[in-house]
């Protein structure tokens, strides 16, 4: 095995034993794999292991690796752009992606509607909530969640998957859970509204245990598959 596919392993073995300890079935839980700035050979030696969903934060070299994919005809990949999204680079994420996990403003969400070709289906989305991070300005508040779901719903090009944080670093468990479940109630609160709402992106290495028992359905996880960035070459 290589080390790529030793470290899914692991992380899979992870995820599997935080539903367990919290009576959740493992499969209710994605394994989204961060794949910022490393190599397409890296992403395909993940793929070779069984790993999916991969994601993106930087526009230009997430598309590059979806191209890449697709050249070598490698099918079943599920590319999900997860970094801060600029009007000016809405259509290439509207093109080549199939998921966007940080919409927090209508005027995103309307260019990424209009840009999506209708040759593809309605680009998969999620709202970026700020729940706890003062010092980030992505995402909106909660009360500010009725508003902007109500408009994205509304938009033929995207499809209304559900809710995306990164809290603020907590090494507490308790806090971290209290934090993750203000997020899962605000999810549930959207399913109630929205039939096409199943998606709760939340957890990274640090706090998956805490978002996994809140009823996290995504976990993001980069540094633990793939090993540390470099970002000396950005
Ligand atoms: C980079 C990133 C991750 C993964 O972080 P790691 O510490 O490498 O696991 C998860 N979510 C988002 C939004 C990220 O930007």
């Amino acid at each position: 095995m290589n080390e790529i596919a030793h470290n899914l392993a692991q992380v899979n073995g992870k995820i599997s034993a935080a539903a367990a300890r919290c009576g959740r079935s493992p499969e209710e839980v994605t394994l989204l794999a961060v794949s910022k700035t490393k190599p397409a050979s890296a992403i395909a030696e993940a793929v070779a292991a069984g790993q999916r969903a991969f994601g993106e934060n930087y526009v230009q070299e997430g598309v590059d690796k979806i191209h890449h994919f697709a050249e070598q005809r490698v099918e079943g990949l599920e590319w999900h752009f997860i970094g801060p999204l600029q009007s000016n680079k809405s259509r290439l994420v509207a093109e080549n992606f199939d998921w966007c996990h940080t919409v927090d403003r209508l005027k995103i969400a309307s260019r990424l509607s209009e840009q999506r070709p209708s040759t593809l289906p309605p680009l998969n989305v999620l709202i970026q909530i700020n729940i706890s991070d003062e010092n980030s300005k992505s995402g909106i508040a909660l009360n500010e969640l009725e508003q902007l779901a109500a408009e994205v719903a509304a938009l033929p090009g995207l499809k209304l998957r559900g809710l995306m944080a990164i809290p603020a670093p907590e090494l507490d468990y308790e806090r971290q859970l209290a934090v993750c479940r203000k997020m899962a109630e605000a999810c549930n609160a959207l399913k109630d509204r929205y039939t096409t709402v199943d998606t709760l992106s939340l957890g990274m290495t640090d706090d998956m245990e805490a978002a996994i028992a809140a009823g996290s359905t995504m976990v993001r996880i980069g540094t633990a598959i793939f090993g540390a960035r470099d970002y000396s070459a950005r």
